[in-house]
């Protein structure tokens, strides 16, 4: 059990900072405490690594802000998808020769 300075059990948390992204730490579990406590779980990586996972969060983020803006324009793409169905179907009604129409409803009677 590891125990942090104020004297709780310390809880294990990832970091996502720039120089450690995904690294896991014990930290106090007091949220926003004065207590400073930090003792590493894993060992430090490579910069290699670091490198690769930051550009993972990069484009993980870049594609997060393309789905919330698409979450966030998709009632408005709703709306013009009905009135392009309604625009069509009053275009191939208006657009129907009058003896066609008489031959569909005569053929169903
Ligand atoms: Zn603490």
């Amino acid at each position: 059990m590891v125990v942090c300075t104020c004297g709780q059990q310390a809880v294990v948390k990832t970091s996502w900072t720039d120089r450690n992204p995904g690294r896991c730490f014990y930290g106090c579990p007091t949220y926003d405490s004065k207590c400073h406590f930090l003792g590493w779980v894993d060992a430090s990586m490579c910069r290699r690594s670091v490198e690769i996972i930051l550009g993972l969060l990069r484009r993980i983020n870049g594609i997060g802000e393309v789905v919330d803006l698409f979450e966030e324009q998709q009632p408005k793409y709703k709306k013009y998808l009905i009135i392009v169905w309604v625009v069509c179907l009053l275009y191939c009604l208006t657009s129907l020769d009058p003896s066609t129409i008489k031959s569909l409803s005569g053929s169903c009677c």
